[in-house]
């Protein structure tokens, strides 16, 4: 073979290699689509798999290639990582905007609210979101947060449950929901700036500042009544309060030590039993912490009980019962 063939040779197989990649990142987004993934995702999916197989071609060839094609590659793909790592960092921000696009955005002075095309709440965003404006305030206010910027709120018709994302401050709910309880997440975030895993305390705080009008205090000792209150050391556990539920116990226990120790000490309790960190939380879901004899949720909350109060969890159980107890028996 000429050197002249040669050459043709190396640059046709070159061109080859990068088709081939090309193909296999296209194959990879359309088997993506047919499995039902976003598009974001598949391209910066299909591209990371096409840059880790350059990744091992340039490792396995390094020896038989030009410098020149050594150099232009590892260039290529260094380039290639940086973009990779902000396609990732920023996909869940991109996923968010290609879905809402098309909603209608209300400005207030403390939120962004985005409206489904067609809601009936289009002709009455002022009055909404006036009235979520004044919550915010009082919910900064007291849990003294200065908050930066504003809440991104999308609101639908009918979604059936409602969530926050405090770290990108969001919040997607019912229009019909309480006014305060997904707001208050995402605000308490800023306390510590880090989330709060103690599943008792996030959502005792969030229903505590719910905004509706009901007696959380009651509700607790009508189950008190009722022998279905159960102790706050069962409440701690991260999935025994996930199967049941008890947001109005949590809200009245949450209540309890605001009103009776004072909100300092309690914004002290959030900022330790925020040191529970969320890879523990995610070992304690799967029942790993068990086994591997690491501390979960309901230790982290007893000892800063203990450090924050001085009091033990089941001693603070007794005195907010016998709280109940005096605030609601009849004489
Ligand atoms: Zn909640």
């Amino acid at each position: 073979m000429t050197q002249r063939a040669f050459t043709r040779l190396k640059t046709t197989c070159r061109w080859a290699a990068v088709a081939c990649l090309v193909a296999l990142a296209l194959i990879f987004v359309y088997v993506g689509q047919l499995l039902g993934r976003s598009l974001p995702t598949l391209i910066v999916t299909s591209l990371s798999s096409v840059w880790l197989l350059s990744l091992a071609g340039l490792a396995a060839f390094y020896g038989r290639l030009s410098r020149r094609v050594r150099r232009g590659t590892s260039l290529a793909l260094a380039c290639t990582l940086v973009l990779l790592a902000l396609g990732w960092s920023n996909l869940y921000r991109i996923e968010t905007y290609l879905n809402y696009r098309d909603w209608l955005a209300y400005e207030s002075k403390h939120f962004v609210f985005h409206c489904a095309p067609g809601s009936s709440l289009r002709d009455d965003m002022e009055s909404y979101a006036s009235v979520r404006d004044t919550a915010f305030e009082q919910v900064c206010g007291a849990l003294k947060v200065d908050f930066p910027g504003k809440i991104d709120f999308y609101v639908y018709d009918f979604l059936g449950m409602g969530w926050a994302v405090p770290e990108e401050r969001q919040v997607f709910a019912d229009k019909g929901q309480t006014i305060g309880h997904e707001m208050t997440h995402v605000i308490s975030y800023y306390i510590a700036r880090r989330p709060q895993k103690i599943v008792l305390l996030n959502e005792g705080l969030a229903t505590y500042f719910n905004q509706k009008p009901v007696d959380h205090h009651q509700v607790a000792w009508e189950h008190m009544q009722k022998n279905t209150l159960p102790p706050l050391t069962a409440l701690a556990d991260r999935k025994a309060f996930r199967r049941s539920n008890p947001y109005y116990q949590a809200a009245s226990f949450v209540g309890y030590l605001i009103e009776t120790r004072g909100m300092d000490q309690f914004l002290r309790l959030w900022q330790e039993t925020t040191c529970y960190v969320e890879s523990l939380a995610i070992l304690e879901d799967f029942n790993v912490s068990g086994h591997l004899d690491l501390e979960d949720s309901g230790d982290h909350l007893v000892a800063s009980v203990q450090r924050v109060y001085g009091e033990s969890l089941p001693e603070l159980d007794s005195e907010w019962r016998a709280w109940l107890q005096g605030r609601y028996a009849a004489p």
